[in-house]
């Protein structure tokens, strides 16, 4: 089985990526994580993509392409099965991730939108902070650490992604609306799309999608 986790910024895409690896056995890719390492790790791609990303704006079809297969051909050699978190966010995408799958003979995917109103994404991101140490995330509004700007768990100081500022928020809201959302009438068109109330606990949420799952995978052996 694959797994695409489609939705828009700060619908909790990377959150349920890390239940939904562990409940199916997938291997996980976020494009956007990727693209962040090579940015930290000063590679060629890092330095071609950092500006952009610090605006908000996408990466080109292109090189994101040429990123997932880099990471592919490594993977394959253990599993083909995946999870594809961020990716594909435009048409284009779409149309190339169709030749990847067919080069690296992977089986159609299930796509699983998760839908949120515009309301919360900017509560979510906006308000979204993360410890320079151990990564965990936590919520000026929603979520708050105990002490301010230091994490509960281990004490490290809490940080903002560089685009979770409400400017490039915005902007960000505004590509997915133009560039991205297109991408679910393709899935639509397809037939493997499944839409799932991504609001309140993520563990709710999780509930919610691995029901959807659960009825496919148990309807395909029946
Ligand atoms: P994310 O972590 O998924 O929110 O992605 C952060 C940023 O990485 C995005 O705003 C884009 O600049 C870039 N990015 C991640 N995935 C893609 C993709 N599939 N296509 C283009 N840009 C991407």
């Amino acid at each position: 089985m694959n797994l695409i986790l489609f939705g828009p910024p700060g619908s909790g895409k990377g959150t349920q990526a890390t239940y939904l690896v562990t409940r199916y056995t997938l291997e996980h890719i976020s494009t956007g994580e990727a693209l962040r390492r090579a940015i930290a790790d000063q590679t060629e791609v890092g330095l071609r993509v950092k500006e952009l990303m610090a605006r908000g704006s996408l990466v080109s079809d292109e090189l994101v392409s040429q990123v997932l297969r880099t990471w592919l051909q490594d993977k394959v050699k253990q599993t083909r099965r995946f999870l594809f978190d961020g990716y594909p966010r435009t048409v284009e995408q779409v149309r190339l991730m169709e030749d990847i799958f067919e080069e690296f003979q992977l089986a159609d995917p299930l796509v699983i939108n998760l839908d949120i109103s515009e309301e919360t994404l900017l509560l979510r991101l906006t308000g979204r902070r993360l410890c320079s140490e151990c990564g965990k995330m936590f919520n000026v509004y929603l979520n708050q650490s105990r002490e301010p700007g230091r994490c509960d768990g281990c004490n490290g100081v809490l940080s903002q992604r560089e685009d979770d500022t409400p400017e490039i928020v915005q902007d960000r809201m505004a590509i997915y609306k133009k560039q991205s959302a297109p991408v679910l009438e393709c899935f639509k068109e397809k037939g493997n799309l499944h839409t799932v109330d991504a609001t309140g606990d993520a563990t709710e949420v999780f509930s919610r999608i691995a029901g959807i799952i659960d009825t496919i995978l148990h309807d395909s052996v029946t």
